[in-house]
């Protein structure tokens, strides 16, 4: 009696990303509603699937999980490079993000969307303005995310004066309380940018609705001088004063952190995301990764916003993860490729709280499955499968992906959204960029 189930996805090498890194030569995968209801070994006939997907002899792996991006900074790709930092922001990037409104922002999350399912990115945790449109675009691609408002001292040109940022965050938080791809996290911008009080009340919010707090921490050394000049501390000390580390918060990029701040993050289980070209990018450092290894921290991988990248694109991400981390400490073991494809997987999910559902290939967990084909010259032959993902795959070499059980592309075609038409509206946009940038250096 064969058994039945929705979607089955067959003749591909299956790279579980359990607890065992268990790899199935060849294999098929079973997927009923939104989840996986059995993974086997070769033969598939003893299932029935209302619909199959040939792998084609592809890897069929977990989606990618983006653990930190600014998603409608994909319209700001571009704009302005290789600037200094404070050029940077004061006369392009801020002059532009306080004209933006709730379009631009969707608009701008809608193309980040579409490239990041064509790029094998299944989740991703954004923190930016008008976070609602973002979590409306990602309902829209089907994706899974993780979203928050960016509160500080200053008002939004979202919710207005400070005071009203946490207001909107439980607005948030209550909207999308139930639904099942998006959830609401409490996105204090950093501890340079938020009064103890703003961080204390953030904080709050975030334990009493159980949801993450997250973070930019000690991103770069001015931020250090800066926390030490006008709090006597270093920032992770800083935190702990405030009451705010614990398991729920998550700490990007944690460039310039101490080993007595790396024991004390670990004692609290705070989760790290890193986001390599991003730091490099804005000479901002590197993370000390292989003492936060060794500390036993979550670490995810994130690509940070477009305006820092360019792109969105976790695949080149895991290759400069591991590219820059043996660099930085001159050692070629550093970092290897299957700690890279973990870190941009289920250690990704653990760092953002979803590794119940997500971030492995296992019989129950949530159906978010990408499928690279690797029937192509620079991706042969294969002798490691990570070795070839990290080192010379790209996001264009996904062919197909699933999320919650439905598919979003099929052989790189989308079926949830319009990317022409996408692409039509961004470029609109991008005239819009043109004209603020225009109109701010004439106020010079
Ligand atoms: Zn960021």
């Amino acid at each position: 009696m064969p058994q039945i189930c929705d979607l089955k996805i067959v003749n591909g090498a299956i790279l579980t990303i359990d607890n065992q890194n268990s790899i199935i030569d060849t294999g098929y995968i079973c997927i009923t509603g939104d989840a996986i209801s059995h993974i086997g070994h070769g033969d598939h006939d003893g299932w029935h699937a209302a619909r199959a997907i040939d792998a084609g002899g592809g890897l069929i792996m977990p989606g990618l999980v983006n653990g930190h991006t600014h998603a409608a900074m994909t319209l700001f790709r571009g704009l302005a490079d290789d600037l200094p930092l404070m050029d940077w922001l004061n006369h392009y990037i801020f002059p532009a993000e306080s004209q933006m409104d709730a379009d631009f922002v969707y608009t701008g999350s809608l193309l980040a969307c579409a490239e990041m399912i064509l790029g094998g990115t299944t989740t991703f945790c954004d923190m930016y303005l008008f976070e609602n449109e973002v979590a409306r675009a990602a309902h829209e691609a089907g994706m899974r995310c993780v979203v928050g408002e960016v509160l500080y001292d200053f008002p939004s040109p979202n919710y207005g004066p400070p005071d009203k940022g946490l207001a909107y965050t439980q607005r948030l938080i209550d909207a999308w309380r139930d639904d099942p791809l998006v959830s609401i996290a409490v996105e204090p911008h950093s501890l340079y940018t938020c009064s103890p009080e703003l961080l204390k009340q953030a904080d709050q919010l975030a334990r009493s609705n159980q949801v993450p707090l997250i973070l930019h921490v000690a991103e770069t050394l001015a931020e250090i001088d800066q926390i030490r000049q006008v709090y006597g501390k270093l920032p992770v000390a800083h935190m702990e004063a405030l009451g705010i580390l614990g398991a729920h918060v998550i700490a990007d990029h944690c460039i310039h952190v101490t080993p007595a701040e790396i024991d004390r993050m670990a004692h609290f289980d705070v989760k790290v995301v890193i986001n390599p070209e991003s730091n490099m990018k804005l000479a901002s450092g590197a993370a000390p990764l292989t003492l936060l290894q060794q500390r036993g921290l979550t670490i995810g991988l994130g690509t940070d916003g477009c305006a820092s990248n360019n792109n969105l694109d976790m695949f080149a991400e895991m290759d400069s993860a591991a590219k820059l981390h043996k660099l930085h400490t001159m050692d070629p073991t550093a970092m290897n490729a299957r700690a890279c494809i973990r870190c941009a997987t289920i250690d990704c999910a653990r760092a953002l709280g979803l590794d119940h559902l997500i971030g492995s290939l296992e019989i129950g967990k949530k159906a978010d499955i990408i499928i690279v084909d690797t029937q192509q010259p620079h991706l042969t032959p294969l002798y490691s499968p990570y070795s070839q993902l990290v080192y010379a795959a790209s996001g264009a070499d996904v062919s197909h992906s699933i999320v919650n059980g439905r598919v979003l592309m099929e052989n790189r075609q989308l079926t949830t959204l319009n990317v022409r038409q996408i692409m039509d509206r961004a470029n609109q946009k991008a005239g819009q960029v043109r004209q603020w940038i225009a109109a701010a250096a004439l106020k010079k």
